[in-house]
């Protein structure tokens, strides 16, 4: 087992970044690997409530720490690392969030799991999102989908929907903006259209960098040909994570990049929207 004590620290949050910084830097390697294959205990860095803007309805959002992907725009390098969560037993989990069962059920809301990216920690997702589901919760996955490949058919059951990063339509382009292959994330959204599982594109909008209207026309071209993409979310470029990038001596190098203007956003949409798609 866990060699921290994760039955004493508590789940709920003052405030969404309370839990950060450094909590699992005692957990030891053996600790941490038995942890990612059994999912007895995930590591989070942050717990929200209230969130409109994680999935349909009031939502509480846990966000997981560990991500594979290094975009140049990340807002939360401070979850990249799988030691800066907080480790929290399954069974402590499942027991805080069946403490909003009642109240995300009349908000017709639900429970989202982001991150980082949660796939890191595949198996805690799992069994975290067949306990909301037993509980009647709305679940929602917010992922880059890059290793959406971990998951069974069965387990893609248990996501009433997934929030699914495209970050740029060019491999070349992708690959520069996150060091990683766009394909699996392609692979996991066709898979996802196969078996007919409820998708919400995200698209961060970054001038200079994701806003060419060919790519962006690309990715809408993809999305609806899937047939269960139920709306896009363009999300604009903000630089509120600088600071962080700065902390944690990371090279941020979108310092001279300005947030897109509202005629981009409103142009941007637009390429989605002469899809068929709803974009907003
Ligand atoms: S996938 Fe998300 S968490 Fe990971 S580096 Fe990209 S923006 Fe950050």
């Amino acid at each position: 087992m866990i060699d921290h004590k994760p039955s004493v620290l508590p789940l709920e949050a003052e405030t969404p970044y309370v839990l950060r910084s450094d909590l699992s830097v005692t957990v030891s390697e053996r600790s941490i690997k038995q942890a990612l294959e059994t999912g007895d205990i995930g590591f989070l860095h942050s717990f929200t409530t209230g969130s409109t803007v994680d999935g349909p309805g009031i939502r509480v959002v846990a966000w997981t720490a560990g991500c594979h992907w290094r975009c140049l725009y990340c807002h939360n390098p401070d979850t990249w690392t799988l030691t800066n969560g907080m480790p929290v037993p399954l069974a402590r989990a499942i027991m805080e969030l069946g403490k909003y069962r009642h109240g995300l059920k009349i908000m017709s809301g639900g429970f989202t799991l982001s991150g980082g990216e949660p796939l890191v920690q595949d198996r805690f997702a799992v069994r975290l999102f067949a306990a909301a589901r037993s509980m009647g919760i709305h679940t929602a996955l917010d992922t880059n989908g890059g290793l959406g490949g971990r998951l069974s058919d069965e387990e893609l059951e248990q996501i009433d929907l997934v929030l699914l990063d495209i970050k740029a339509w060019d491999p070349e382009r992708h690959q520069n903006l996150t060091g990683q292959s766009i394909a699996p994330t392609l692979d996991f959204a066709r898979r996802l259209a196969a078996r007919h599982r409820p998708v919400w594109l995200r698209f961060v909008l970054v001038p200079g960098l994701t806003d060419n209207p060919q790519e962006i026309a690309g990715i809408a071209k993809f999305a609806a040909a899937l047939g269960n993409v139920e709306r896009v979310c363009v999300l604009p470029f903000h630089q509120l994570g600088r600071f962080k990038w700065k902390k944690l001596g990371l090279n941020y190098t979108l310092h001279d990049v300005e947030p897109p203007s509202s005629e981009l956003i409103e142009r941007t949409c637009s390429v989605f929207r002469a899809e068929g798609l709803d974009a907003a």
